[in-house]
């Protein structure tokens, strides 16, 4: 299980990361994510899924994009790292979505 981390959720608003690790809502169970293999696990269920684009609702009333990509993620002009953890990157969009996936970096350098 070398591969899963914790589902986090972070608001690009606050600048803050949500304090619990996110819970699948059919049954309370934690959910783990796979960059490798673009998986989200439920060690309740222990059913597993593609890793979906989610909506977290920060405690501030802010609405966060989570983006799961099971591919490097490509790092534009106006692209932020917020993270990294292990094999995978958290990144903040210009677009303000953060989009989480393999930590392989390949910078884009702007268009003039
Ligand atoms: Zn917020
Ligand atoms: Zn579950």
């Amino acid at each position: 299980m070398s591969d899963w981390y914790p589902e986090q959720n972070y608001c690009t608003e606050c600048r803050k990361w949500s304090q619990v690790q996110v819970q699948h809502r059919n049954c309370g169970g934690k959910k783990w994510v796979n960059v490798i293999t673009g998986m989200t696990y439920c060690d309740k269920c222990k059913k597993q899924w593609p890793a979906e684009i989610s909506e977290y609702f920060c405690d501030r009333g802010h609405v966060q994009k989570m983006i799961y990509t099971d591919s490097a993620v490509v790092l534009g002009y106006g692209d932020t790292v917020i993270a990294t953890v292990g094999n995978m990157v958290y990144v903040r969009r210009r677009s303000g979505a953060v989009v989480v996936g393999r930590r392989q970096i390949h910078t884009v350098a702007p268009v003039r």
